[in-house]
């Protein structure tokens, strides 16, 4: 799952303090302190695809897939001696294609991680499958029996030729079919994820997908807007001419009347590129958007654990030589508060249920409308953003323009909270007490005066709503789609 590597990249100077974890000192119980997600990264893919930027390699050798496993479960042993105990709530297979994987070499993880943890009964287990990779029945039953029981597809849309230009190694019929045989085989919990605004798409043939894929009734579907990423081919193809994406308008469209529809269909809009049946929400990615602690293992994977956050080195070398000598979690960087008031206005406004303002005011001790007033006040009149309850959410259209909204939030807030860089950031139990410098101010102190684009129902603005979060803080693990 995207845990995006160039979160870290994106920390502020006063975030790169780095220490190594003191693991008493972060648990003196000697057991974990609280629950948390674990995120397991599977490395693999049958081939690169030609929009990815996640850390994937080609399935290559057998050897090179024995020594990650092996690896990884040293990794596991290592941060059990560490934190065994810990409850964990969720386990999630991303990568990568973590479904190239053999099932039974699935069921040896889960039952290590059985082993080092706490695995909470009931605990969501998910799984990231690529179709060309789910058409044994008898892995499938394996997967079931191990205690896989969340399956998340990369269907991506169902038009060969862009699955073509896509560089993905299926086709829509097997995608279609690999859906009806992970029913078959058991499955209660089953997502797909979408790709919108793709080279030549138009909203008609968007819409039609949708509807062939809400047909099939999956509990859960990921729609994403195309990224393009630097340096990939994709990115090349439109760079050059040789592709070329469909206009803004088509693309809000295509955002607006998909969310729509599936709202119709009966499915839940819990977050900008999620929709879910009612009960079917994907809890991981949840604990994510709500700021829980996570354990990652893995090449690339990011961890965040009482306010530390540390990166595994991307490079397979660099990783197992690294566990091998016991090195798991050095290099941790303390967030700063800054960051993590970033990292909650961000992650919360993705979601539906929207910012709690007390969990603001509980971080910083300020006021959440009065330190953003003016700008929350134009969101309000232009129907992007409404407060009920507490909570702050963002309207559809908001959602349309988040980036550009949160982009001003953390201007504004960066501005309020210019802390000095050595300012040691509490740990996340105390985090109502950090003193935040120019209390005083108010929005209208330092917000500046561009206004944010509204957004008409025919999408005559910027779309920007499934796409990466702007870059000031680093963001958790969710909200792109691969494979
Ligand atoms: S998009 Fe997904 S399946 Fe394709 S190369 Fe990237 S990680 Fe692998």
């Amino acid at each position: 799952m995207p845990q995006t590597s160039g979160e870290l990249a994106s920390l502020t100077a006063e975030d790169r303090k780095t220490q190594s974890i003191p693991s008493p000192a972060l648990f003196p119980n000697g057991v974990g302190h609280t629950t948390m997600l674990l995120y397991i990264h599977v490395p693999f893919c049958r081939r690169k695809c030609r929009y990815c930027a996640f850390h994937s390699l080609e399935m290559g050798a057998a050897t090179a897939v024995r020594d990650y496993v092996e690896t990884l479960l040293r990794e596991l042993a290592l941060w059990g001696d560490r934190m065994g105990g810990t409850p964990v709530t969720s386990i999630f297979f991303g990568g990568g294609t973590p479904s190239l994987l053999p099932a039974r070499t699935i069921g040896t993880i889960l039952d290590r991680v059985a082993k080092a943890f706490s695995v909470q009964p009931g605990a969501e287990i998910s799984m990231e499958a690529n179709p060309e990779s789910l058409t044994r029945p008898s892995e499938l039953r394996t997967l079931l029996k191990v205690g896989v029981n969340r399956l998340s597809m990369g269907v991506q849309c169902l038009d060969d030729a862009m699955l073509h230009t896509l560089g993905r190694p299926h086709r829509a019929r097997e995608a279609l079919d690999a859906f009806r045989a992970v029913r078959a085989a058991g499955f209660q919990n089953v997502g797909m994820d979408l790709i919108w605004g793709l080279p030549g798409q138009t909203l008609r043939q968007w819409m039609q997908q949708l509807k062939e894929v809400v047909r099939l009734r999956p509990d859960h579907l990921s729609c994403y807007g195309l990224t393009l990423e630097p340096g990939t081919p994709l990115e090349d193809d439109c760079a050059t001419g040789r592709l070329e994406l469909p206009p803004e308008r088509a693309q809000a469209a295509m955002f607006m009347d998909g969310a729509e529809l599936l709202e119709t269909e009966g499915y839940i809009h819990y977050e900008i590129s999620n929709f879910a049946r009612m009960g079917f929400q994907c809890r991981h990615n949840l604990g994510y958007w709500e700021g829980e602690d996570y354990l990652g293992l893995g090449p690339s994977a990011a961890s965040t654990l009482g306010g530390l956050r540390w990166n595994n080195p991307e490079d397979h070398a660099t990783w197992i030589r690294q566990v091998d000598e016991g090195r798991v979690g050095t290099e941790a960087e303390r967030l700063t508060p800054q960051t993590r008031v970033l990292e909650l206005i961000m992650l919360r406004l993705r979601t539906a249920r929207g910012l709690r303002v007390k969990a603001y005011r509980e971080l910083t001790g300020r006021d959440f409308l009065r330190d953003h007033k003016r700008l929350v006040h134009l969101l309000h009149r232009e129907g992007l953003l409404r407060i009920r309850d507490g909570y702050l959410r963002l309207t559809r259209s908001g959602m349309l323009v988040s980036n550009s909204i949160l982009e001003r939030l953390f201007e504004d807030t960066e501005a309020l909270m210019a802390l000095p860089v050595d300012t040691p950031a509490a740990p996340l139990p105390d985090a109502g007490k950090v003193a935040v410098p120019n209390a005083g101010q108010t929005t209208e102190d330092v917000a500046g005066q561009a206004a944010i684009p509204t957004v008409e129902r025919d999408g005559s603005t910027g779309t920007d709503a499934a796409a990466a979060p702007p870059s000031p803080p680093p963001a958790p693990p969710a909200g792109r789609s691969h494979g």
